[in-house]
């Protein structure tokens, strides 16, 4: 197999593919349709989509829960309020939306902590949008975060500023997001990282019987799992949903080079070795990079 290293973006139909696994509860599928019916216009030529997308989702999903009605009857002009929070001073962090949104999450159980702690997908795409990075090093002269929710809330104000209900109502149903889709793959999965002067590449082994040939990868929503040549199935963290769609774009078969759209779903074999940029590389880093063997 040989590969294609051009970058793209991410279509509508993945964005919204990646927020909603299958078992997807169906207020949160209608909040990213209708949060990508809002984001249609400019889709293409939009910086950050990915957060953009899962931020208004989630505002979305929020004040739906709160008003107590269906996403795409929340009006637009209530949606535009709740993302023109009030800035605490010293953070550019959206506190007060985050922490209704938070609310609204664990009313409606997406969310456990204690004894009997339990995350859905829904709630791993509020944390990760939240997340503040800091500096590993305490002494380090870098500022934390900002986190992507916060730069996502930003930008949405602005693009949302010339929207009201009444252009809102002329804009095209949102698409169906991309499902699933079943790897079938014939000899390694391989990750790879690199960086600097460093680079490493690991082979992808069952926990349960050591088994590194042969399998199937799961991507469901923003998850992928493994499955073995033996039927044991896990998770890998270095495995991410859209690495390994970008991975699988990548591959250009020989037979007729018909290559394998990052939104293709259903199920697909890669013949030989499927490498893929570990979950720490950007998404889109090439996983076959000339120099690297
Ligand atoms: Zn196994």
């Amino acid at each position: 197999m040989t590969h294609d290293t051009e970058p793209t973006g991410r279509t509508l139909p993945d964005a919204m593919g990646y927020l909603v696994a299958s078992s997807a509860p169906q207020p949160w599928r209608e909040a990213v349709a209708r949060a990508a019916q809002l984001l249609t216009p400019g889709w293409d030529n939009l910086r950050g989509q990915g957060s953009l997308l899962g931020t208004l989702a989630l505002a979305l999903y929020t004040l739906a829960h709160e008003r107590q009605q269906p996403p795409a009857d929340v009006p637009v002009e209530v949606v535009k309020e709740a993302l023109e929070h009030q800035e605490q001073p010293h953070t550019p962090e959206p506190y007060e939306l985050q922490q209704r949104m938070k609310d609204a999450l664990t009313a409606t159980g997406q969310v456990r902590s204690g004894p009997d702690l339990h995350e859905t997908p829904v709630w791993r795409v509020y944390r990760g949008l939240v997340h503040v990075w800091h500096p590993e090093v305490e002494t380090s002269d870098w500022e934390p975060g900002p986190s992507e929710m916060s730069c996502a809330v930003q930008r949405l104000r602005e693009l949302m500023a010339g929207l009201d209900a009444d252009r809102a109502m002329l804009l095209p149903e949102a698409p169906e997001p991309t499902g699933p889709i079943r790897i079938t793959v014939t000899s390694w999965v391989r990750t790879v990282r690199y960086g600097g002067a460093s680079a490493a590449s690991i082979s992808v082994r069952c926990p349960t019987c050591n088994a590194l040939e042969g399998g199937t990868l799961l991507v469901d929503g923003p998850d992928a799992t493994c499955t073995c040549a033996n039927g044991h199935t896990f998770t890998q963290p270095t495995l991410s949903g859209p690495h390994i769609r970008n991975a699988l774009a990548q591959c250009v078969y020989p037979e007729g080079d018909t290559r394998v759209p990052g939104g293709a779903s259903g199920s697909v074999t890669v013949q030989g070795e499927f490498r893929v940029a570990s979950s720490s590389m950007p998404e889109h880093a090439d996983p076959w990079p000339a120099w690297f063997v």
